[in-house]
């Protein structure tokens, strides 16, 4: 082997990871799970791409730095997904988009650059999946959902509910988006959840505004209390057979398992819960999902960051189910 190749797993006509048999796995460098560039293929049906944007946060800052943490704590992921039965990486044509480089000093400037990049990355009818950056960013995602599928539902993992109005005269911060996404008819208002939400807030009226949008609120306490297989019926259920997307705040995780995040709650999930709840999503219309709010200078030993590796991995293996399709065909033909 030339020390100027990049040997590369590839099956079924599609493009997969760095071959970790021939180039041991913390060599070279980080894409997500080692896949090819987007560059580097003719075309994608799942893409990732960072969004490296932390100005809306309102506690710590450094979500900015999350998308080439989380791609460096992706590095030991392997092709075959054992408890779905899927290689993603062989089912479809899965790639690294890199980050999309936004304003750090204007929000509604980022926030347009945020949807203009996911519009463009999305246009031949890819499926996206984006790391954040801070809690803003999933309303340009949604937007972009939006103008391909109408309004979507929307299953959120947070430990906060996210649809606060203002903060210091800002409307568009990471307290906000579901707020502003119910406010722009975005958001298919029959089926919208919360899921693993706790601590204190700043009064009951967060809840009632809330409820008022049309949120269901399953708590973090409820998962604890209910279940994994309950949760998952009962979210199953809310969405149909509607288009859904999955936006993941890793805050929803107990700070055991993810500290390097900004506003952390005690109380929180596992990772092997949010796993297995993600897993029991399979089959469901899912157009697009996000990770966010890891914050590295908080993260100790990669924790955070290989929480959230994992997640990605799992909402990477149910897109790529999906834009498989039933018998596994590619749907782009990107490479057939
Ligand atoms: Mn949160
Ligand atoms: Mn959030």
């Amino acid at each position: 082997m030339s020390a100027l190749e990049t040997p590369r797993v590839e099956a079924r006509g599609n493009v997969g990871p760095i071959d970790s048999s021939l180039v041991p796995r913390y060599a070279g460098p980080a894409t997500f799970a080692r896949l090819p560039r987007r560059d580097e293929v003719p075309s994608a049906d799942v893409v990732i791409a960072g969004v490296p944007f932390d100005t809306g946060v309102s506690f710590r800052p450094g979500a900015r730095f999350a998308p080439a943490h989380v791609r460096e704590s992706s590095r030991l992921l392997r092709p075959y997904h054992p408890a779905l039965d899927a290689s993603p990486f062989e089912l479809v044509q899965v790639a690294d988009a890199g980050d999309l480089a936004v304003n750090p000093f204007d929000i509604p400037a980022a926030i347009d650059a945020i949807q203009a990049g996911a519009a463009e990355l999305t246009s031949d009818g890819a499926r996206l999946l984006t790391i954040g950056g801070d809690h803003t960013i999933a309303l340009p995602l949604l937007r972009n959902v939006a103008a391909q599928h109408g309004p979507v539902a929307l299953i959120h993992f947070d430990a906060h509910l996210d649809t606060w109005d203002t903060y210091f005269g800002a409307e568009y911060t990471h307290g906000t988006p579901f707020r502003r996404a119910v406010e722009e008819g975005i958001l298919d208002t029959e089926a919208l959840s919360h899921v693993g939400t706790r601590g204190p807030l700043y009064g009951k009226k967060d809840l009632e505004d809330d409820r008022r949008f049309g949120f269901g609120i399953l708590t973090s306490a409820d998962v604890y209390h209910q279940g994994v297989t309950e949760v998952v019926q009962r979210l199953r259920e809310r969405v149909g057979d509607r288009p859904v997307y999955v936006s993941i705040d890793i805050d929803v995780l107990d700070p055991a398992h993810a500290p390097g995040t900004g506003t952390p709650e005690a109380g929180g999930m596992t990772s092997r819960e949010l796993l297995e709840i993600l897993r029991g999503f399979a089959g469901l219309n899912l157009v697009g999902a996000d990770v966010v709010e890891v914050a590295p200078a908080y993260d100790h030993a990669e924790i955070t960051g290989i929480s959230a590796s994992h997640v990605a991995y799992d909402l990477v293996t149910l897109l790529a189910l999906q834009a498989g399709g039933a018998d596994g065909a590619n749907q782009n033909g990107a490479t057939q």
